[in-house]
């Protein structure tokens, strides 16, 4: 088997939640920490592989920053036994 090529182009979904992905970023005003829990807020037709802005906001004093992401999907051939044990049913 072989799989080539890189993933790319724009995700067809308005909303696009990454479950188990999660960001935390410290305010650059007050320090705060911020964190972004990608199964509760989502990506709006993301671009794979093309850096883009994420908007954060302080929950502390309301400052608003962006940071960097770069949405990267791989597709791989699985080892026989890589299904996570919560997955099994
Ligand atoms: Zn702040």
């Amino acid at each position: 088997m072989e799989i080539k090529g890189e993933a790319c182009g724009m995700v067809d979904e308005k909303r696009f939640y990454l479950r188990g992905v999660k960001l935390a970023d410290q305010c650059p005003k007050c320090s705060e920490t911020r964190k972004v829990d990608f199964g509760e807020e989502y990506l709006s037709y993301p671009v794979v592989g093309k850096p883009f802005d994420y908007f954060m906001c302080c929950e502390r004093c309301g400052h608003e920053w962006s940071v960097k992401l770069v949405l990267e999907i791989t597709l791989a051939r699985a080892a026989f036994n890589a299904m996570p044990a919560s997955e099994k049913s």
